[in-house]
């Protein structure tokens, strides 16, 4: 929406100037809006610092290879690529059911939010109860505005994306987070995303392992699934790529343009030869 000029009658129909109607109170909220982005981007920054302690080491480990398929363990961690890490740790924090039964999110909360301003706190309190990863399908688009639904349970929602819709198509699926900062929806961390082609069966296999999780615990929500099988759509994806022909994880991409990553595959290329 472009705003009118400070001299232009108000957007409200009052009859009055911009200034000397909406335009103090406009401000103000345009202030608020970026004392919480600025939060939002603290909270993402200490999140990850957060989840990077080694309390959680034996977790981390025993995460890894859970989200990768094994492609990634402890002890090639280092070669994830910078997507790859951001959205391994969005799940780890998020999705990821620790040792001690909780979420590193729920023990952020519990331990860090004294710590915080009040606008961290106010991020740091929506996120808390933010839903799980999942997949949501392109359904229309209008530059940063992207209209989403939910692959599973149909909902819809508008999501701010700074990038818009990137290589996306509609039909398409993305393999994301939403998380509220201010007034709007967005992603948690860089997403991911399924082409036309790579959608294949998706569906049915969370419908088989939802079925498989109801009859342990019937009384689970559609999210509580979700949190905890978040990285079968991971998997999904990783095998669609090998499917395709394409590596599934940059540590296996020999033209890959991350120089150290690069040279870990030409290393091991030639340790082949
Ligand atoms: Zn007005």
């Amino acid at each position: 929406m472009s705003k009118p000029g400070r001299n232009d009658p108000c957007y409200c129909g009052s009859g009055l100037k911009y200034k000397k109607c909406h335009m103090k109170e406009d401000q103000e909220a345009e202030k608020e809006r970026s004392h919480i982005q600025r939060a939002a981007g603290f909270i993402r920054r200490d999140l990850l610092k957060f989840a990077r302690d080694e309390r959680f080491a034996e977790d981390f480990a025993t995460a890894l290879p859970i989200y990768w398929n094994e492609y990634y363990d402890a002890a090639n961690a280092e070669q994830m690529s910078q997507a790859e890490a951001l959205r391994f740790f969005d799940w780890f924090v998020f999705d990821y059911t620790l040792a001690d039964g909780r979420r590193l999110i729920e023990l952020y909360a519990e331990e860090q939010m004294t710590d915080l301003s009040s606008h961290q706190q106010q991020v740091a309190a929506d996120w808390l109860n933010a839903g799980p990863a999942t997949l949501y399908e392109l359904i229309a688009y209008e530059g940063q505005k992207l209209q989403l639904r939910d692959y599973f349970t149909d909902e819809t929602f508008e999501v701010y994306e700074g990038g818009g819709r990137g290589n996306v198509e509609v039909g398409e699926l993305i393999l994301t987070r939403l998380v509220s900062v201010a007034d709007r929806l967005e992603f948690s961390t860089t997403s991911a995303y399924l082409p036309h082609a790579e959608i294949t069966d998706v569906k049915e296999k969370i419908e088989a392992a939802k079925e498989a999780y109801l009859a342990e615990q019937p009384d689970a929500s559609h999210a509580e699934f979700m949190y905890k099988h978040s990285h079968l759509l991971v998997r999904h994806a990783l095998l669609e790529a090998k499917n395709q022909g394409r590596p599934p994880v940059a540590r296996l991409d020999a033209d890959r343009s991350d120089k150290k990553t690069q040279k870990i595959a030409q290393g091991m290329a030639r340790f082949k030869r």
